[in-house]
């Protein structure tokens, strides 16, 4: 966590970028994260609705919660726990564009990059998995195993 928040913190230095969580998931992460990062930060969460509560993501996102922040000209980064298909990073993307950010760089706790379905690119990423549905550190499975303080594989 500390290379991560680092490599962050020196690429943005001098700036202040708005780091945007994306609900529920990234609770555990964008606190740890935030927390080890030592340039100064502001703090905003999106929470996007994808339709299905199964183990694979159903592609069709909608944004049930918006940014309160306003992010015109300002650098972003966006924060997720799993990056997946991509798909849902993608949609919410291309909503925070329309928004006139001066930037958006994506943070993933996560990256399931062989199950990439669409080009998102992810900047940061804490670890790189090939399969497996990941629980626990915030992550649910039905809204449960969230509370969880480490990470386990669900079978
Ligand atoms: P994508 O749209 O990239 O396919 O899906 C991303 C979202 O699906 C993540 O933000 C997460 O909510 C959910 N997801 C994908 N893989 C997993 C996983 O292994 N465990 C959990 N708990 N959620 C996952």
């Amino acid at each position: 966590m500390k290379e991560l928040a680092d490599q962050i913190c020196s690429d943005y230095r001098g700036t202040e970028p708005i780091l945007i969580g994306v609900l529920n998931g990234v609770v555990f992460f964008i606190a740890d994260l935030a927390r080890q990062m030592t340039i100064p930060t502001k703090m905003d969460f999106v929470r996007a609705a994808s339709y299905g509560s199964g183990m694979t993501s159903s592609g069709t996102v909608r944004l049930t919660k918006d940014v309160e922040i306003p992010i015109r000209g300002k650098p972003v980064i966006l924060v997720e726990d799993i990056v997946d298909t991509g798909l849902t990073l993608a949609h919410i993307v291309e909503i925070l564009e329309r928004k006139g950010p001066e930037s958006i760089r994506i943070c993933a706790f996560i990256d399931k990059l062989e199950r990439r379905e669409i080009t998102v690119p992810v900047d940061y990423c804490g670890f790189q998995i090939e399969e497996g549905f990941i629980v626990g550190y915030g992550l649910d499975h039905d809204e449960k195993y969230r509370h969880l303080p480490d990470i386990y594989i669900l079978r």
